[in-house]
């Protein structure tokens, strides 16, 4: 018991430290990252029940979920079906945690549709994205849990704007044409929107996504 506080604390202090990735590094070896993915899984910000009803006041289509675990390590708590954020749907109704979905409802307000208004002169009328939660370790550190893990994450594709045109992150990021901009224009926005934003410039795991999350560690890449 006392080592576990021990290691406890000493996870804090490193995290205060803001050095995540030599955090990770560290917490990669067992049974370290058990204690950084219980601190994680208990650190997500001001996921709880007043943001269920937060987000009941919003503009937002979804459905509650019940919480439920597996393997003992990845649990999802007040999480949600989210179908509609603002005027923008999400394909396939992605789980996600209250508190991320009450992230990307604002930023769809402030970001995503002025945005898409601004340089490509038409509003998003979808969002597409090829995953939210999956019961699975970060892909560079193999023992700490994604936040993927916890559906508090989304990984997202591209849109579909009210015109018709499609903007599709891995052929659309490179170049210097209006949708590159506007998709570098909103990762870059996301940096602050969310604790953590990867667009393709990071590595080759995001070539075709753009990587949010509402997690602990904040990085913009
Ligand atoms: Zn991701």
């Amino acid at each position: 018991m006392l080592i576990v506080l021990v290691m406890a604390m000493g996870g804090l202090v490193l995290l205060q430290m803001d050095t995540r990735k030599n955090l990770i590094r560290v917490a990669a070896i067992h049974p370290i990252a058990v204690v950084i993915n219980k601190i994680n899984r208990l650190s997500i910000p001001a996921n709880n029940a007043s943001c269920l009803k937060e987000l009941e006041q919003r503009d937002v289509e979804f459905e509650q979920l019940a919480a439920f675990s597996q393997s003992n390590s990845c649990k999802v708590e007040y999480a949600v079906r989210l179908a509609r954020v603002g005027k923008m749907k999400l394909d396939n109704a992605p789980l996600l945690t209250c508190r991320m979905a009450m992230q990307l409802t604002e930023f769809e307000q402030d970001t995503l549709q002025p945005t898409a208004k601004r340089l490509l002169g038409s509003e998003i009328n979808r969002l597409k994205h090829i995953g939210t939660y999956n019961c699975r370790s970060m892909r560079k550190y193999n023992g700490i849990l994604s936040q993927h893990a916890f559906a508090n994450a989304i990984d997202v594709s591209g849109f579909v704007l009210n015109n018709g045109s499609t903007i599709n992150v891995e052929k659309d990021w490179k170049g210097s044409k209006a949708k590159s901009k506007f998709l570098k224009a909103v990762a870059s926005k996301a940096c602050k929107s969310f604790r953590v934003s990867v667009s393709p410039d990071s590595d080759a795991n995001h070539f075709n996504h753009l990587h949010w999350d509402a997690g602990l560690y904040r990085s913009c890449s």
